[in-house]
């Protein structure tokens, strides 16, 4: 809390004291004398004010608690796939602890321009949004998966090195070919890999290894996975 912010209770509350102690020796003494079962009644009195006071603060707290959580969860989501988005990466990648083993994959849909040029933008975001929900679907409940822009997605692995990485990449591109998106042509993807602490210790590093890998797998012929080689 601000210390204007503080200033400024301290300040209310000294004036709603000061109206107490005035109403009390202005109105209530001269009209009901200063009997002790009249003072305990106005002090009732005043602490039912107060507790009603606090009721509609507390009130109001919660509800602008609640949202606040929404909205720091809305701006961690994209919109269109339900994922994380590129910010929620940022944040999580740099707070992996760092005695860990983890993976990243970078995935791109294949040929998607042209997708888009034959069918419109449309059904390309439909599309993308059922590509993106599939990965998910696919990886285990631990691992994070963010759309890092445009129609490229990144999986953060946890516990997880190359090998059993390679093995969960696969699984993910076999469900994307497999998925049925009749009347439309079969979507494909390429998945790069790279390792933490395997292929660097640095993250900037780790993603750009990732990235390197991708491409490898886009010049070896797009649908298929590659890993980075140190
Ligand atoms: P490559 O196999 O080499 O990846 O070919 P590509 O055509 O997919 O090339 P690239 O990855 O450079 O193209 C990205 C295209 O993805 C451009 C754009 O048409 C499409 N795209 C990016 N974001 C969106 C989106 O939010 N919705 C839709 N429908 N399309 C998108
Ligand atoms: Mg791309
Ligand atoms: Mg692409």
């Amino acid at each position: 809390m601000k210390l204007t912010q503080n200033f400024a209770i301290l300040i209310s509350m000294l004036i709603i004291g000061l109206v107490y102690g005035l109403t009390y020796h202005v109105i209530i003494m001269p009209l009901l004398g200063s009997r002790l079962i009249l003072c305990i009644i106005q002090s009732i009195g005043f602490g039912l004010i107060n507790y009603f006071a606090a009721i509609a603060i507390y009130k109001k707290y919660n509800v602008l608690q609640k949202s606040n959580t929404l909205l720091q969860k809305t701006l961690q989501i994209d919109k269109l796939t339900g994922l994380f988005n590129r910010r929620s990466f940022d944040n999580h990648i740099q707070k992996l602890p760092l005695d860990d083993t983890y993976s990243i994959i970078f995935i791109d849909i294949d040929n998607f321009k042209n997708f888009n040029n034959s069918f419109g933008h449309q059904i390309g975001d439909t599309v993308l949004k059922k590509v993106g929900q599939t990965i998910k679907a696919t990886v285990r409940s631990n691992d994070s998966v963010y759309r890092y822009g445009g129609e490229e997605i990144v999986i953060i692995l946890n516990d997880c090195d190359k090998k059993n990485a390679f093995a969960i990449a696969e699984k993910v591109r076999l469900n994307i070919s497999e998925l049925d998106n009749s009347p439309f042509p079969v979507i494909t993807i390429s998945l790069g890999i790279s390792s933490y602490p395997e292929d660097g210790t640095e993250i900037d590093k780790i993603i750009e290894a990732s990235d390197m890998a991708l491409l490898t797998a886009k010049k070896l012929g797009k649908n298929q996975v590659a890993m980075s080689t140190k």
